[in-house]
C-alpha cells in the first residue's frame, strides 16, 4: 500500500519549488528511494536520488527565494539528504553536497543575524517574522544542522551553533514555555510547532553534543510545563497536539532513561485513545500525518518501540 500511494504522489507532483520532505517532492523521491532499495531494484533507486539531488541547484541558489525553515525550506531539504544516508548503505549522498546545504543555511543565518543587528549570531525570518519553534523557527533549523554536525567545521559549531543555542535558552519563560517568535512576549501555545516540545528536543540533543547540564535543565523544563499544559483541546495531531507533545516525553526518555517520562508519554497516549473526544475543533487535513489520525498512529505505534522513536521529519 505504501508502494501505491507513494507511486502516485511522485508521479503527479509537479511542483520544483517545494523542496522539503514534508510538504516537497522530496519526501516521496526518499522513501520510495529507501523501499527500493530495501528490495534490491538498486538502479531505480539511483535514479530517484539523482532527481533529489538534481534539487539542489534551487536549493542552494540564494536568489530562488527559498527560506531555510524545516516545513518548506532549506533545512526540510536537508532532512531528506541525511534521511537518504542514513536508510541506505553505502550512504548515497556525497559529503560535499550536504556541506554546501548546511553552509548555505548557515551563512543565510549570519547574513540576516547581521543585517537585522540580531543578539544570535544565526537569525532567520519566515513571511517576515523571527520564528524560533521547530516548524518554522530557529530551534527546528538548529536541530537539523546538529544532527549533521559530523559535516559542520569545528568553527562553524563554535561560533555560530552553540552561542546561538545559549541565545534561544535565554528565550524560555519561567513556566517553562518558549516564545513562538521573537518580541512576541505571551505564554501561550504548547506545541511542537511553536512552543516547549519542539525545543525539548534540541537542548537534548544539545545536552548530549555539548554536556553541558544546562541544556538538559532547559530540556527538563520544556517537559515540565508540557506535562503541565500539553493536554490540547485544540486537538490530537502531532504539530500541534496531543500526540506531537507526548514526543517531548519519549525524547526525555530516551535522553535520561528516567521512567517518569515513560509514564507521562503513556499517559498522553492512553488520551489520544479517545480520538476525537476531547477535541473542540476537527482539523483542516482530518487524516494528514501533520494535523490529522495518520500522525496520532505514528505516534502510537512509536510508543510500542521507544528508544526506536524518531518525530517523523524531525528527528534523522
Ligand atoms: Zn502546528
Amino acid at each position: 500500500m505504501a508502494a501505491e500511494i507513494l507511486q502516485r504522489c511522485a508521479t503527479e507532483f509537479k511542483s520544483r519549488r517545494e523542496v522539503t520532505f514534508l510538504t516537497g517532492i522530496v519526501g516521496p523521491l526518499a522513501l520510495t528511494a529507501v523501499m527500493l532499495h530495501s528490495q534490491q531494484k538498486r538502479e531505480q533507486a539511483e535514479q530517484l536520488i539523482l532527481k533529489l539531488k538534481s534539487l539542489s541547484t534551487y536549493v542552494l541558489d540564494k536568489r530562488s527565494g527559498v527560506p531555510d525553515e524545516l516545513l518548506y525550506g532549506r533545512a526540510g531539504y536537508l532532512f531528506g539528504l541525511l534521511y537518504l544516508n542514513s536508510n541506505i548503505l553505502p550512504a548515497p549522498i556525497e559529503a560535499d553536497l550536504i556541506k554546501q546545504v548546511v553552509s548555505c543555511i548557515i551563512n543565510s543565518g549570519i547574513s540576516y543575524a547581521t543585517s537585522n543587528r540580531s543578539q544570535s549570531p544565526l537569525m532567520y525570518s519566515w513571511h517576515d517574522t523571527e520564528y524560533i519553534g521547530a516548524a518554522h523557527g530557529l530551534a527546528g533549523i538548529l536541530y537539523l544542522l546538529l544532527q549533521a554536525r559530523q559535516y559542520l567545521t569545528q568553527v562553524q559549531i563554535d561560533d555560530y551553533i552553540k552561542p546561538s543555542l545559549y541565545y534561544l535558552q535565554k528565550l524560555q519563560f519561567s513556566s517553562g514555555n518558549f516564545p513562538s517568535s521573537i518580541g512576541n512576549f505571551s505564554d501561550k501555545l504548547v506545541h511542537w510547532c511553536h512552543g516547549a516540545p519542539g525545543m525539548c528536543a534540541l537542548f537534548c540533543l544539545a545536552y548530549k553534543v555539548f554536556e553541558d547540564n544546562t541544556f538538559l535543565e532547559t530540556a527538563i523544563q520544556c517537559g515540565e510545563v508540557t506535562w503541565e499544559r500539553g493536554l490540547l483541546k485544540k486537538g490530537y495531531s502531532i504539530c500541534h497536539g496531543v500526540a506531537g507533545n507526548g514526543y517531548t516525553f519519549i525524547h526525555l526518555f530516551q535522553h535520561t532513561k528516567n521512567i517518569k517520562y515513560l509514564y507521562r508519554a503513556c499517559k498522553f497516549a492512553e488520551w489520544c485513545f479517545d480520538y476525537g473526544l476531547h477535541q473542540n475543533r476537527s482539523p483542516d487535513r482530518p487524516f494528514s500525518l501533520f494535523e490529522g489520525l495518520a500522525g496520532v498512529i505514528y505516534f502510537l505505534l512509536d510508543m510500542q518501540q521507544l528508544h526506536l522513536a524518531k518525530f517523523p521529519m524531525y528527528d534523522i
